[in-house]
């Protein structure tokens, strides 16, 4: 989210726009200033498109903190998934929907006007028509069944009622990363006698290539963290070390292991620390092997219990930039570490094992 700018806060929802979004509307503005107009209408358009999925996520309890508009679309970020396959799908179509309300009212409107059918008026450039145009666009590009399109929601939702949700949204990133080639190819080749060659459309590929891998790889990781205490992944065969080993014992066990990072006990047996292999290298490049690895350890570690889910231990992880997180048991002795590299092979466990349902 670092490449978003935020803009305004309504309703408590902070509307932020992609560094991208704005090269589109410079690019845009370039070719005419009238257009600049036209880019902020349809900008307004994107963004009313986002609170229908914001205000339909409400109606469940959801709450969204914040919108964010890329060149291709809006995202609204919800504070949680829905529950619910039937909740997701009212919650996609709720944008499109609103796409819908805008464009029959401009029709309305070009209508009651000039007695113009608005096909016509985009030919004469009528900017509400233009505007009515790509409300239909918008509208049919966010119905594709792809992720990150709304369309691929309504997919998910729905193949969700059948398979599991990360088997559901692996299917439907598939089905939005062929898409996305597809976007490519016609972008980068054309279409012969039908569609030139257009760079635009490469863009878009890219972005939606680009969500819908994204969308995977969250989902996954959301289903496993929820189902999974990190008791279930954890590594359970690990060398300690006490507070009083030298650096030269410490690099012994180093070599003598496949274990990068080693929990440091005190006398009584708790976990003082963390001695990194990165930290042990740094200290041996000043040369004395006779230091204790209580002066070099990492203190300032987090500790999870056995209970602690993984959603939890993700963030405990992310937040303290640990390379292994010591987890306790209830009586708080030292039962396990867990490190980036074991959260990784449960999540491909997991994935080869697509079809279970959690219990
Ligand atoms: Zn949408």
């Amino acid at each position: 989210m670092s490449w978003s700018i935020p803009i305004i806060r309504i309703a408590g929802i902070q509307l932020r726009i992609h560094v991208t979004f704005l090269l589109l509307i410079g690019w845009i503005a370039l070719g005419s200033s009238s257009a600049v107009i036209f880019v902020l209408l349809l900008f307004l358009c994107v963004v009313l498109h986002e609170f229908g999925h914001a205000l339909a996520a409400k109606a469940y309890g959801i709450n969204t903190p914040d919108i964010t508009l890329l060149p291709i679309g809006g995202v609204a970020r919800l504070e949680r998934i829905p529950e619910e396959p039937k909740q997701e799908l009212v919650i996609a179509i709720a944008g499109p929907l609103v796409n819908v309300i805008i464009a029959a009212c401009l029709y309305v409107v070009i209508g009651a006007r000039g007695h113009v059918a608005p096909e016509i008026a985009v030919q004469k450039g009528d900017m509400l028509a233009g505007l009515f145009q790509i409300n239909v666009w918008l509208l049919l590009f966010n119905l594709l069944p792809a992720f990150p399109m709304d369309g691929g929601r309504v997919l998910r939702a729905l193949l969700a009622t059948r398979l599991t949700y990360a088997r559901a949204t692996q299917v439907a990133a598939t089905v939005g990363q062929a898409f996305a080639f597809a976007f490519g190819i016609v972008g980068l080749f054309g279409i012969p006698g039908l569609f030139h060659a257009n760079p635009f459309l490469i863009f878009i590929a890219f972005f939606v290539y680009l969500g819908a891998s994204q969308e995977a790889a969250l989902a996954q990781m959301r289903d496993v963290s929820r189902r999974f205490p990190v008791s279930s992944a954890m590594v359970r065969e690990f060398r300690t070390l006490p507070a009083t080993a030298t650096l030269q014992e410490a690099v012994d066990a180093l070599l003598a292991t496949s274990q990068h990072d080693f929990p440091v006990l005190d006398e009584t047996g708790n976990v003082a620390g963390i001695l990194t292999r990165h930290d042990l290298i740094a200290a041996l490049h000043k040369g004395d092997t006779e230091i204790h690895v209580a002066d070099v350890m990492r203190r300032d570690i987090p500790t999870v219990t056995t209970g602690t889910r993984f959603e939890e231990a993700f963030r405990i992880m992310q937040e303290c930039n640990c390379p292994a997180v010591p987890v306790l048991d209830g009586m708080k002795r030292l039962v396990g570490l867990l490190t980036p590299e074991n959260v990784s092979e449960l999540m491909m466990v997991q994935s080869a094992l697509p079809r279970r349902r959690p219990a």
